[in-house]
């Protein structure tokens, strides 16, 4: 039995005529940048999750990018970040030439460690990026509890948690701005690039909104040093269609690995920890540890089961962060992750016997 690791193509097959329908209606109509199918998106997008305004937006770096230029920050200051995640976490940080200062994640949720945070603090520390990794909301109080006390501008990035609750908050409304990406293979995925911004603070979602088009709210007229992070009308329609679909697709994420933790047996694999005090995971990705991840990887590619390594390098180690000069051994539990990580196969579409054949396997390694 065959198990991809991902096949967006089922997905897309399901939902074939009504997202043609609506691609071809903006079509007819041009609507190509921004226009009413993104801000039909934006206010469903909203309605449906809990938000009271969100920003269509052209990937989900641009509203980390933007979140950097709203919290101001810039040479001369810190931003702490978790070393365990996708590059574009950080990438705003450096983008306004500040400097992203790693702390080590927790062993079981694998997102940032609020006990660690502390000693990270320097003075001139000016910010936190918390990731909800894999779809897990990370603990928001205790983070939430040193950046009041040290004055810190806080950004969640949700690329991974759409839809994920923290406690009785959407992600992203309780740090100062949220982030959200819908690059093809998260769980809400556009025909293309494609993210959002949200902020419980109305002055910050306004300035945003006049950056997302060239500093400008009157054409023409412009008030800031701006950027072009307009989402395109494609992506607003299929994202419309979808939107109404995602909560069974998260209902489904979870039952898969409900499956696979309940399924998991094999001697010295770290399956991932189910719901906690601060939600349930949305389970954009399921991953497990393993000493032997490689072998591991080979044994199940034998038997036709697609795997990933989300994320093989911490980002204190990537080529482009070096100089900051955060040696290797120094954020251990991200090193051991990343040396030993395996991402299994988790997508709605996925079957019972897919899951099984998958547990099977592993446990037979
Ligand atoms: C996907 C992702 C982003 C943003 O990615 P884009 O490709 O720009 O949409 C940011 N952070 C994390 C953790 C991600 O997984």
């Amino acid at each position: 039995m065959k198990v991809p690791f991902l096949d967006l193509s089922l997905q897309h097959r399901t939902i074939r005529e009504q997202a043609l329908a609506a691609l071809t209606a903006t079509y007819d109509a041009t609507r190509f940048c921004l226009g009413k199918d993104v801000e039909d998106f934006e206010t469903a997008f909203a309605r449906t999750l809990g938000y009271s305004q969100t920003l269509g937006l052209n990937s989900g770096t641009s509203p980390l990018h933007l979140a950097a230029a709203l919290a101001g920050w810039g040479p001369g200051d810190e931003v702490i970040a978790p070393p365990f995640t996708f590059i574009s976490t950080v990438w705003g940080i450096s983008y306004v030439g500040a400097k992203p200062v790693f702390v080590d994640v927790e062993e079981d949720t694998f997102n940032l460690d609020p006990a660690k945070l502390e000693a990270a603090i320097s003075p001139r520390t000016k910010g936190i990026v918390v990731v909800h990794l894999f779809g897990r909301p990370a603990k928001l109080d205790a983070i939430m509890a040193i950046a009041r006390k040290h004055g810190l501008f806080v950004v969640e990035d949700c690329a991974q948690a759409v839809g994920a609750v923290y406690k009785d908050t959407p992600v992203g409304l309780t740090g100062d701005v949220g982030t959200f990406s819908f690059y093809p293979t998260k769980n809400l995925g556009g025909c293309g690039e494609g993210g959002a911004l949200v902020s419980r603070r109305d002055d910050l979602f306004a300035k945003a909104k006049l950056l997302r088009v060239h500093g400008s709210g009157r054409r023409y007229y412009h008030d800031h040093v701006g950027f072009n992070f307009r989402m395109d009308g494609f992506q607003g329609a299929l994202l419309g269609v979808k939107l109404h679909l995602l909560a069974g697709w998260t209902a489904r994420r979870r039952e898969i690995a409900e499956r696979y933790r309940a399924g998991l047996r094999l001697a010295d694999l770290q399956v991932p920890a189910g719901a906690g005090p601060e939600g349930e995971s949305v389970w954009h990705q399921f991953t497990v540890l393993h000493p032997r991840r490689d072998a591991l990887r080979e044994h199940l590619a034998a038997k036709d089961i697609g795997t990933d390594l989300i994320y093989p390098v911490p980002l204190h180690r990537q080529a482009c962060y070096l100089e900051l000069g955060q040696p290797a051994g120094s954020l251990p539990v991200a090193e051991r992750a990343c040396a030993t990580c395996v991402s299994l196969p988790i997508f709605p579409e996925l079957t019972d016997a897919q899951v099984d054949h998958v547990i099977a396997a592993v446990n037979a390694f």
